[in-house]
């Protein structure tokens, strides 16, 4: 901590791995030995830089970017970048740590990174965005490559931005290669890729659920956010029969007691994606939903919670209530978004709680089997995907299960996703000496 002064959220991540993995490392000499866990918690590098662009009256502005290179033993470094005010070096510093565990749970050779700007892409006009991605591309592109560092999206990177910053990372390097996922179906991109974090956090629902019997269809659900993970969160609810009842962002929380179908659904993806309005003008269009300024939706009764915002969406009161209400079941889309104590909660009452670095890793799993078709220059179609993506969300719970379970049975999916995780990149660092 006090090498990392401030840092908030990375203390919170490397204390919640830390206190998972200790026994193991207490039990492993040889782990001891090779100091495992604190070379885990220092980046090999953090590149920080300066992004400076104008906007469209011609002021100039200037913004803060950032790559954090976490590790890479088992594969080239992976992550989303992340362009919001709120991104500093400690929340990408989490971000980073926890991309490590995901990445080595898909069993795909991924290592771990993330990065990002503080840069507010909201009421920018598309000229400004792709003026602001060419910059910050400008400084990045001599830091990433195929088998180097593979950035991808996060919260205010989606597909146009990718695309702008593909376009200056081909113009600067001349080179096309999978120098990014998330990129377009017809220049590179993967099938399902858009698709892959929601859905894959409802494939590990559907896992955790079936460990009790039940199934997803009849299920009532509350879901945040209202951008992509929660976008195709609700799309594969849908598809399963539930019945999403919320969407958020950080203004507010609608509520549709109806259900968001597969209609209303479409209404918000162009609302969010193409219009880029706030998600308060859906109970304008749709009369029986209602809006609750300023809340999250924690507070709506329901079976399954999907919180798919950003981290620390859901305290401690948030946790109770949602307990309190008959929640059985949280599968967490947004990295980090229970806070310690919600996850104190969750775990002494019993529920399901899937924490989102096995529960959202769908997202990273579809980018590695993207990087995998770009390095073959063969696409593969949409059921191929999906069906390797259900393999790889079955196999991240079954190691969950195999880690996690308690004597009585219940299992704790943060110790197991954790130390399942762990072992793999710690075997790796013994095996590749002191670097
Ligand atoms: P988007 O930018 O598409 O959507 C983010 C949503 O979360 C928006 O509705 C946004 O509302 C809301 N939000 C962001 N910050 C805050 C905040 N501080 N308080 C309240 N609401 C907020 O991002 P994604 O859907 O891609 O990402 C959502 C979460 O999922 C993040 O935690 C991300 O790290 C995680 N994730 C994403 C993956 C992916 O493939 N995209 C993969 C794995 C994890 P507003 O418009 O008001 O900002």
């Amino acid at each position: 901590v006090g090498q990392s002064p401030g840092e908030v959220e990375f203390h919170q991540a490397v204390h919640e791995v830390a206190e998972s993995v200790m026994p193991v490392v207490q039990a492993n000499p040889a782990y001891r030995e090779a100091r495992v866990l604190e070379r885990l918690a220092v980046p090999d590098m953090v590149i920080m830089f300066r992004v400076v662009w104008a906007d469209d009256n011609g002021q100039v502005h200037v913004n803060r970017g950032y790559r954090v290179r976490m590790n890479n033993l088992v594969g080239p470094y992976k992550g989303g970048l992340r362009f919001h005010p709120s991104v500093n070096l400690g929340v990408l510093k989490f971000l980073a740590f926890e991309q490590i565990f995901k990445n080595s749970l898909t069993t795909l050779l991924l290592g771990g990174a993330k990065g990002g700007s503080d840069f507010d892409p909201k009421g920018r006009s598309d000229g400004e965005i792709m003026r602001f991605c060419q910059a910050f591309m400008t400084a990045l592109f001599r830091y990433i490559g195929p088998d180097i560092d593979v950035p991808a999206g996060d919260i205010g990177v989606g597909g146009r931005e990718i695309g702008y910053l593909f376009g200056q990372y081909r113009k600067l390097t001349g080179c096309f290669h999978g120098s990014l996922t998330g990129k377009s179906l017809n220049w590179g991109g993967s099938n399902l890729r858009p698709e892959a974090t929601g859905y894959g956090a409802v494939y590990f629902a559907e896992e955790m659920l079936a460990t009790r019997k039940e199934g997803i269809a009849g299920k009532t659900a509350t879901v945040s956010g209202s951008g992509n993970v929660a976008q195709y969160t609700i799309q594969k609810l849908n598809a399963l029969g539930a019945k999403a009842l919320t969407l958020s962002d950080s203004n507010g929380t609608i509520v549709d007691p109806d259900g968001i179908d597969d209609e209303k659904l479409a209404w918000v993806m162009e609302l969010k994606n193409v219009r880029r309005g706030r998600i308060q003008e859906y109970v304008e269009k749709f009369r029986k939903a209602e809006y609750l300024p300023g809340k999250r939706p924690w507070s709506v009764p329901c079976d399954l919670a999907f919180p798919s915002a950003t981290q620390n969406e859901v305290e401690e009161d948030d946790a109770r209530q949602l307990v309190a209400n008959g929640c059985f079941c949280v599968s967490e889309g947004a990295n980090m978004p229970s806070t310690p104590r919600a996850v104190d909660v969750f775990q002494e009452a019993g529920i399901l709680y899937g924490p989102g670095k096995a529960a959202n890793a769908g997202g990273v799993a579809v980018s590695g089997l993207e990087m995998n078709q770009n390095a073959g220059c063969m696409k593969r179609s949409r059921e191929a995907v999906d069906e390797q993506l259900r393999g790889i969300m079955c196999s991240i719970h079954e190691n969950c299960v195999t880690y996690g379970a308690n004597a009585d049975g219940v299992v704790d999916y943060v110790r197991g996703a954790n130390i399942a995780a762990f072992v793999k990149i710690a075997d790796a660092m013994l095996q590749q000496g002191y670097v």
